[in-house]
């Protein structure tokens, strides 16, 4: 199973058009599915319990470093859970995770070559 984490620009929450804090894109038996954690649209969800933590957590960063990676690992795991049934191997989810750090990262331009 393969979950991409992504960090675009581009990418505005359907809802609300603002800049989300994470889109997940998951596999499905029909092909793809794309969730999207969006600060307004996701506060009061139904998956409040998994949803809070992880709105709170990038109040709080700017971006995932391994210092923090293994708390956001953890909080995005119980909200891609929560919105995606069966669950994302954490192998996967890292990885994926450490993709959206390295985007972070030249978004800010200090690590640009
Ligand atoms: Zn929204």
């Amino acid at each position: 199973m393969h979950v991409n984490v992504e960090n675009d620009d581009e990418l505005v929450c359907p809802t609300c058009g603002q800049e989300p804090c994470l889109a997940a894109s998951l596999p499905t038996p029909a092909g793809h599915t794309s969730v999207i954690l969006c600060p307004r649209c996701n506060a009061n969800s139904p998956a409040a319990d998994t949803v809070t933590p992880l709105l709170a957590w990038f109040a709080l960063h700017e971006a995932a470093i391994d210092q923090n990676l293994d708390e956001l690992a953890a909080l995005v795991r119980r909200w891609l859970e929560e919105v995606s049934r069966p669950s994302v191997p954490d192998a996967a989810l890292r990885a994926a995770l450490r993709q959206w750090e390295r985007r972070a990262v030249s978004l800010d331009g200090s690590q640009r070559a």
